[in-house]
């Protein structure tokens, strides 16, 4: 093998340049070169017709276009999970979640196209690009040394892992401590006995991904404590980020008459879909509407009666509505998807920093 017999120090050359050039190669699209219009982390270079991203994904193909944001997730599943478990109803969630996004393209289309891999066609529309497939819970466990599955990439072909995110569905035991988890681009769920649960615990670890955090449980939001996300019928679940700020409100002097408010009438529409969180003798309780009129002093009886018109003064009432033990103004919380959108170009999808 005469032709390979580099002098060492050449070969040692040969092999830092093969490795400045793959680690630059990544770099890339970060550089002024790669414009991306839409601002999805996505270069418009990948997105238009005809070309591919690197590996040699057409995500044109696939739907993604370079005036407007496109999101991917590939759900994969580990084998104990019947596919048809994994509901059309909860698919059908994230996807409008994501389209009902509070921005205008440069298409001038609204909303956040979520193409979600999940294997499977539902009646409102396919969710199946050919990726998603079963991978063994032990062997991504495997890779743990708690024996747990966490977020990874695993089951995501390379040539996938420049656009997609990756989220594996788990059955319950399989996921240790959580009924999800998000590291900066995949996740881990927990299955849940199916239905739609599944997929409000996905939007939160999305969230995660695209850079909020947990907040208290009056931020209205998939992000914050578990009840406050039922509507006001009691049964539906609103899956949505923040899109309104809240507006501060003084725990020491509280309106009954009125509740929550975000400072516009779009917003207080909104958030009038919520019950208000309110802490009554340390335990959250869910009555009122967001919007008022809201007990807030828990005057009322536990087992609360109609008409609840009664319990309401008109005075202004001192309570702890958080339940942090201290009477004291509650901090206004602004919206999240600003920060959700603005996220959505960093990360690993595009290759960016
Ligand atoms: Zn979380």
């Amino acid at each position: 093998m005469r032709s390979h017999s580099h002098r060492p120090a050449l070969r040692v050359l040969l092999l830092l340049v093969a490795f400045v050039i793959g680690s630059f190669a990544f770099a890339l699209p970060s550089s002024a070169a790669a414009r991306d219009t839409d601002g999805d982390g996505l270069p418009d270079s990948w997105e238009k017709k005809g070309k591919k991203a690197p590996g040699g994904l057409d995500i044109y193909k696939l739907g993604a276009r370079y005036n407007h944001k496109d999101v991917f997730v590939e759900l994969n599943y580990t084998e104990k999970i019947p596919s048809q478990k994994v509901s059309c109803s909860g698919l059908d969630i994230l996807y409008s979640a994501f389209a009902k996004a509070p921005v205008t393209n440069r298409d001038g289309k609204k909303g956040v196209r979520l193409h979600l891999d999940a294997g499977k066609t539902c009646k409102s529309r396919s969710y199946n690009l050919g990726g998603s497939g079963r991978i063994s819970a032990a062997k991504a466990a495997d890779y743990q040394p708690d024996g747990c599955i966490h977020p990874s990439s695993y089951g995501l072909s390379p040539k996938r892992k420049p656009v997609f995110r990756n989220g594996i569905v788990a059955e319950d035991l399989a996921v240790c401590g959580a009924a999800g988890i998000a590291n900066q681009n995949d996740f881990v769920v927990r299955l849940r006995g199916g239905g739609s649960d599944w997929s409000l615990v996905t939007m939160h670890e999305l969230g995660h991904i695209f850079g909020i955090d947990h907040g208290p449980a009056r931020g209205f939001d998939v992000m914050s404590g578990g009840a406050v996300l039922f509507g006001t019928n009691g049964t539906t679940h609103v899956v949505d980020y923040r899109r309104y700020t809240i507006a501060s409100i003084n725990e020491a002097s509280l309106d009954e008459t009125k509740g929550y408010s975000t400072g516009s009438a779009a917003g207080d529409a909104y958030l009038s879909k919520f019950y208000a969180p309110q802490s009554c003798g340390g335990q959250v309780r869910l009555v009122g509407r967001a919007t008022g009129p809201v007990d807030w002093d828990c005057s009322g009886a536990p087992f609360w009666q109609p008409p609840y018109a009664s319990y309401i003064s008109s005075e202004p009432v001192s309570a702890d509505i958080d339940g942090d033990g201290a009477i004291t103004e509650l901090p206004a919380l602004p919206a999240q998807w600003p920060t959700v959108l603005k996220q959505l170009g960093n990360g690993r999808v595009g290759e960016k920093g």
